[in-house]
């Protein structure tokens, strides 16, 4: 059952009415009849303040969260009850805290489970547990609810007015600019330039609407058609390094990335990260990773690599965003990055965490139309968008199947469009499984896309049956590409050794029959994750032979630490 507003009617799916600045209390019950109850008791007292949400069970209650978040909303109070099947109330509160962190949480428990909850105080930074029944509410809800109000209102979380998007649907660079903001965990509001809301935004920010997106910044600056640099000092993103040396420099914000910026800044390395985009990479926009240790009941990827992001500057890493790395240089002793202003930033060692980037369909119609309906991963972003429609996935390997799972809560109907005969070679077992389980998707083997067609947006697919030869040509607005990636390792050229598809060798696959790598200085042989230059690692998925898995990933970011440590020492 989704989620519910006042008077059991959803909230809205666009973004909040000029004024409407008020915050949600959200309370999550499986029983329908308490969940009620406990709603119709907050509006009462709370309702002319707050909006009041209820879901009945944890995964409609975060997808409503998510949800909010993407609208830029805020959420101060969430409530839920303890016992409730697939997902619990302390592991839906887990989870929930990655989205609203500073939201209070309160779980509402029957007398026999307080056990739980007393555990779950230092499992979710429990705010409050409340035991059922709470009537009289006067006497047991409100004042827990008061308390948590206060607490919200008095922290840092209290309302901020957000960033203001104001561009069109099928703008390339509007999309391209939700998905940044998105991906950095920036809150943003969306309006529609061809709505009243959004042209009253416009004509304050004195912009006659041709050029799109207008970006409002919450002190009220006006961006327009911003590139990510721009838009990453706007919004408070570092981009400029605080120091001109550092121990180690890790290049990309993926898990390989990340994992080597939380060990290298917590084993007492000065250490930045230096992202092209936003951290995440690939992992970041995965819908739910279920092969990662530790989550049996699977994490999205968004949420891991916050996570990460979140510990890495706890540990007093610089994490840059919008940065793209240019060149890397050897000064005597010293590795240099260049980045693409011109500027550079120097270190004792480096870590090469640039992973892969997606693939581009070749066909005709697919890259004027990029941005426009067709999308390279982007999911999470524009899953709202996919409401009721009838959407094409390009791709027959994990990511694609994750994709697919996802839109399929929100779309009519999802295709896949797979080159191979089966799924078998490509997916997991487990995905594969899901996927049988869901009535809206369908599989097309054999098939590819051989041209994408339409005007300021994705209008159709025409599609090719490889095993007939035969086409048809679909109504398609939109389409998902998750064909593979690339290591886009061209700026190492010269400088750093690579094997023919441009990912980085490193340790024993540098020795050709035994052999030191050409102009190899030291006196021993390269260490397992170091690249052909000395004191450069590479970690993940850019480099040669790696295994393309998150968990590899991070490992190898941790590895490649230990490796510097060792460098240092000896250096
Ligand atoms: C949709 C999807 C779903 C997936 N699901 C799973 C799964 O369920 N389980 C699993 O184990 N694996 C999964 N994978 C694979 C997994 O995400 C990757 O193996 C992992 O992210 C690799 O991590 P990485 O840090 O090596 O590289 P990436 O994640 O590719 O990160 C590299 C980062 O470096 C940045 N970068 C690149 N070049 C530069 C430069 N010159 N300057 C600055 N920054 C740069 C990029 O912007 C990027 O953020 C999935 C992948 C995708 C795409």
């Amino acid at each position: 059952m989704p989620v519910t507003g006042p008077g059991g009617t959803p909230p809205a799916a666009g973004p909040a009415p000029a004024g409407q600045a008020r915050s949600a209390i959200l309370t999550v019950d499986d029983d329908p009849g308490v969940s009620r109850a406990v709603a119709r008791d907050l509006r009462r007292r709370y309702g002319e303040k707050h909006r009041i949400l209820r879901a009945e069970s944890g995964g409609d209650a975060l997808n409503a969260l998510r949800r909010l978040k993407l609208r830029g909303d805020l959420v101060a109070v969430i409530l839920a009850d303890y016992r409730m099947p697939q997902m619990n109330g302390i592991e839906f509160l887990e989870e929930a805290m990655d989205v609203y962190p500073g939201a209070r949480r309160v779980l509402l428990t029957a007398y026999a489970d307080t056990g739980a909850a007393i555990d779950a105080i230092n499992k979710v930074d429990l705010d409050h547990y409340l035991l059922k029944p709470w009537d009289p509410p006067e006497e047991k809800l409100y004042p827990v609810v008061d308390a948590m109000l206060d607490a919200w209102l008095a922290s840092d979380h209290q309302p901020v007015p957000e960033t203001k998007v104001v561009g069109h649907r099928w703008s390339a660079r509007s999309s391209a600019v939700r998905e940044f903001l998105a991906r950095n965990q920036v809150p943003y509001r969306w309006y529609s330039a061809d709505q009243p809301e959004g042209q009253r935004l416009l004509a304050a920010a004195g912009s006659d609407g041709r050029a799109l997106p207008v970006v409002i910044t919450a002190d009220g600056s006006v961006l327009v058609e911003p590139v990510d640099a721009e838009l990453a000092g706007q919004v408070g993103l570092a981009t400029t390094p605080s120091k001109d040396f550092y121990d180690l420099i890790v290049i990309g914000g993926g898990p390989a990335g990340l994992g080597a910026a939380v060990y290298g800044a917590s084993e007492g390395l000065r250490t930045i990260l230096v992202e092209r985009t936003a951290t995440g990479g690939q992992a970041g926009q995965s819908s739910r990773i279920e092969n990662y240790l530790g989550f049996p009941d699977g994490v999205s990827g968004a949420q891991l690599t916050d996570r990460a992001r979140r510990q890495a500057a706890k540990f007093g890493a610089e994490v840059l965003t919008a940065r793209d790395v240019v060149g890397l240089e050897v000064r005597g002793s010293a590795r240099g990055v260049r980045f693409a202003d011109g500027t550079t930033v120097d270190a004792h060692t480096v870590i090469l965490a640039t992973g892969v980037s997606y693939r581009q369909l070749d066909a005709p119609g697919v890259e004027e139309l990029t941005g426009r309906g067709v999308y390279y991963g982007s999911t999470l972003t524009e899953a709202a968008a996919c409401a009721g429609q009838d959407v094409y996935i390009v791709g027959g390997a994990n990511s694609a199947g994750q994709a697919a799972v996802y839109l399929a809560r929100h779309a009519r109907s999802v295709t896949l469009l797979v080159r191979g005969r089966s799924l078998e070679k490509s997916m997991s077992y487990y995905l594969i499984q899901q996927i049988a389980g869901i009535g809206s998707i369908s599989i097309r083997t054999c098939t590819e896309v051989v041209a994408a067609a339409g005007g300021d947006h994705l209008e159709s697919l025409t599609l090719r049956d490889t095993s007939t030869g035969t086409t048809q040509t679909v109504d398609a607005q939109l389409l998902f590409v998750f064909i593979g990636a690339a290591p886009l390792t061209d700026w190492l050229d010269g400088v750093v050794a690579r094997d023919s598809r441009g990912f980085v060798l490193a340790g024993p696959d540098l020795a050709a029959e035994g052999n030191r790598p050409s102009g190899w200085v030291p006196d021993r042989a390269p260490y397992h994750l170091e690249t052909s230059v000395p004191g450069v690692f590479v970690a993940g998925d850019a480099r040669a032979e790696s295994a393309k898995r998150v968990a590899s990933a991070v490992g190898e970011g941790a590895m490649a630490v230990m490796l510097v440590h060792r460098y240092l020492e000896k250096a």
